[in-house]
């Protein structure tokens, strides 16, 4: 997405996105390299942030953001390429239902390091280069449900609510410094997450693909997915030079359900 208010805006600056290579993560590479940045795009399968680096010029860096070794390592190599890292987007999740007294305990420290212990690794092993850019950005995809309760996935709600606490923490703590700290808390987004938990319905209760697609859809209040493009569109704008007084700001993306 080339958005020409922001065209040259990023120019020099090295964003890195987690979870780059679909989804939310793709779509802001989109944006991001569509505003001059330079793009080092983290995940676990090579071939989608391959896809995503072509078209972006981006650069694919293979990781499993749940070790924090590995993280360490290839941010290293990412500076050796992009230089410092000016705009953390810090994306990568993953989400899955049980109810709570059926939960797993293996489930829970799965989504617990995905969504919430990488999130306190990846901006830490970033927050030395961050705090010495002039346009430091670290911006959290959080989620609906890091404001509210979701039945049949505590694990996911509580990660989610707890990337907030982070984020409203380092926001307090960094407020005198040239960085910002925020989050945006999509509702049900076009995207392979959703597509899963689509498959998960139908498998759960039965009912068509179709049906299942029209209920998750209908959580949303506009009636529709949110467009990853429109996620995309707000962390640019919150990593322009011109927002540097964002800072804390959890902001909800959701076709108006939280209205
Ligand atoms: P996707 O499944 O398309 O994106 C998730 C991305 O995270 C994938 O690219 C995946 O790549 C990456 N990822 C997952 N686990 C790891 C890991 N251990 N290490 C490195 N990368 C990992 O879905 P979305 O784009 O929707 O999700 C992006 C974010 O948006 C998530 O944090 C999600 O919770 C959040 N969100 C999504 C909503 C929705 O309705 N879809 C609503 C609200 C929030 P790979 O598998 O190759 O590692």
């Amino acid at each position: 997405m080339l958005n020409p208010m922001a065209s040259g805006k990023l120019d020099g600056l090295h964003a890195l996105i987690t979870g780059g290579g679909t989804g939310i993560g793709a779509a802001a590479a989109e944006a991001l390299g569509g505003a001059g940045a330079k793009l080092s795009l983290l995940g676990r399968r090579m071939e989608p942030l391959a896809a995503v680096a072509e078209r972006t010029g981006g650069r694919p860096i293979q990781c499993d953001v749940t070790n924090r070794d590995a993280i360490a390592k290839v941010f290293d190599e990412a500076r050796a390429a992009n230089g410092p890292i000016d705009l953390m987007i810090v994306n990568a999740g993953i989400a899955e239902s049980a109810p709570f007294h059926k939960m797993t305990r293996d489930s829970w420290d799965r989504i617990i390091a995905t969504n919430l212990t990488a999130a306190f690794d990846c901006s830490q092993l970033a927050i030395g280069d961050l705090l010495k850019s002039d346009n430091g950005r670290l911006i959290y995809v959080a989620s609906v449900a890091s404001l509210r309760g979701v039945p049949y996935a505590a694990h996911y709600g509580a990660s989610k609510h707890g990337l907030l606490g982070l984020m409203r923490s380092l926001a307090a703590e960094y407020a005198k410094t040239g960085l910002t700290v925020n989050a945006v808390c999509p509702g049900y987004v076009d995207t392979p997450m959703t597509d899963q938990s689509i498959a998960r319905v139908s498998q759960i209760t039965g009912r068509s693909d179709d049906d299942s697609r029209a209920a998750i859809t209908n959580i949303n209040a506009s009636g529709r997915l949110v467009d990853p493009a429109g996620i995309a569109a707000m962390i640019l704008t919150l990593c322009l030079p011109q927002s540097r007084d964002i800072n804390g700001a959890a902001v909800t993306i959701d076709g108006g359900t939280s209205a």
